[in-house]
């Protein structure tokens, strides 16, 4: 249909309509069960402490805050990421990738319990909770009731096994713990940390993600009226300028990343990043097209999520691809070692 004529024009006009929306950055959160996606810690300030100590490697147990129990609740850390696989990845995923997952998690555990020499104030009385805010961990309970109990049957074991084969494993670069940074679906490459956070790590760099084919958000589109896609840019940055007719002069692309998401564009004489219009319009990630038809603008997406570091699907298309977890975990993270907690 009006696509495929149209696609010519999206791939390098680029400067196409972006429409911003006041929707609330919440709703993303709520659309996306299995893939939460927490902000980064490199957009947070502090002291960098993350050389790993004798005393990290000797760790059992930690003081989450259990956001549903309202209360701190201490739990064997290996207990703890076994309902952290359970929280962040399907289950149905290949092995190898919970496999790296499970890595991804207690790493970032401890660089959490590093990073926040303080607990912060969400959760004053632990390092870390069971919520997006830090990363999702289902107790058992919880799975059975978000879950059923054929599902605890059947893939239970399969997060234990995933957990126990690679007990105490972690990412580190230098010498130091990295932060794991990890989302959906690239749409084909990952993308540089400092692009999207704005702090360069060496380990976030972007890679290639071929395996991604089956991802069920790999391509998407939401199509929404004009005069809202002009309301939402008015009512949150206060454009006031536009209309149907001009959207076409009025919005440029001025610079991509290197995994292919909109890094910034010009909207009349404003400046928006990318990330700015995902938020407005609640979209999949901020590798999007605008696409005007006579009443609406179409808004197609390649991917899900920030981009940084480990694509989830892409890691779940190299397990099945032969490659294992620790291919998998050294493909997304550039450089990094595994080391053991003792
Ligand atoms: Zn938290």
């Amino acid at each position: 249909m009006k696509k495929i004529n149209y696609r010519g024009i999206i791939l390098y006009i680029i400067a196409i309509f972006l429409l911003l929306y006041t929707v609330p950055t919440l709703s993303l959160y709520i659309i996306k069960n299995n893939f939460p996606e927490k902000k980064s810690n490199l957009e947070m300030t502090g002291a960098d402490n993350l050389s790993i100590s004798d005393e990290d490697l000797t760790m059992r147990v930690v003081q989450v805050y259990d956001v549903n129990k309202k209360a701190v609740i201490e739990i064997e850390i290996e207990e703890y990421i076994k309902g952290v696989v359970a929280g962040e990845m399907p289950a149905e995923f290949e092995r190898e990738a919970l496999k790296a997952q499970a890595v991804a998690a207690r790493t970032y555990l401890l660089y959490k319990l590093k990073k926040n020499t303080v607990n912060p104030d969400e959760h004053k009385d632990a390092p870390i909770c069971s919520g997006i805010h830090c990363q999702v961990y289902y107790s058992k309970d919880m799975l059975l009731e978000k879950f059923t109990q054929a599902w605890f049957d059947k893939y239970w074991t399969k997060i234990e096994n995933a957990v126990e084969s690679t007990k105490g494993e972690l990412l580190s670069y230098d010498n130091k713990i990295i932060e794991p940074l990890f989302h959906s679906t690239s749409g084909g490459k990952t993308e540089n940390s400092e692009e999207v956070f704005g702090s360069f790590m060496p380990y976030l760099r972007s890679v290639e993600s071929p395996y991604e084919d089956a991802a069920p958000k790999l391509n998407a589109s939401i199509t929404i009226p004009i005069d809202e896609f002009i309301k939402k840019l008015s009512d949150e940055y206060g454009i006031n300028d536009l209309n149907a007719s001009n959207l076409k002069t009025k919005i440029s692309l001025l610079e991509m990343s290197e995994g292919g998401k909109i890094k910034s564009l010009k909207i009349s004489d404003k400046t928006l990043t990318g990330r700015e219009i995902r938020s407005l319009y609640s979209l999949n990630s901020a590798n999007f097209k605008f696409i005007q038809s006579k009443d609406n603008i179409q808004i197609v997406t390649t991917g899900y999520g920030h981009g940084v570091g480990m694509s989830q699907y892409g890691a779940n298309g190299m397990a099945a691809n032969g490659y294992n977890y620790e291919d998998i975990l050294k493909h997304y993270y550039t450089g990094v070692e595994i080391i053991r907690m003792r």
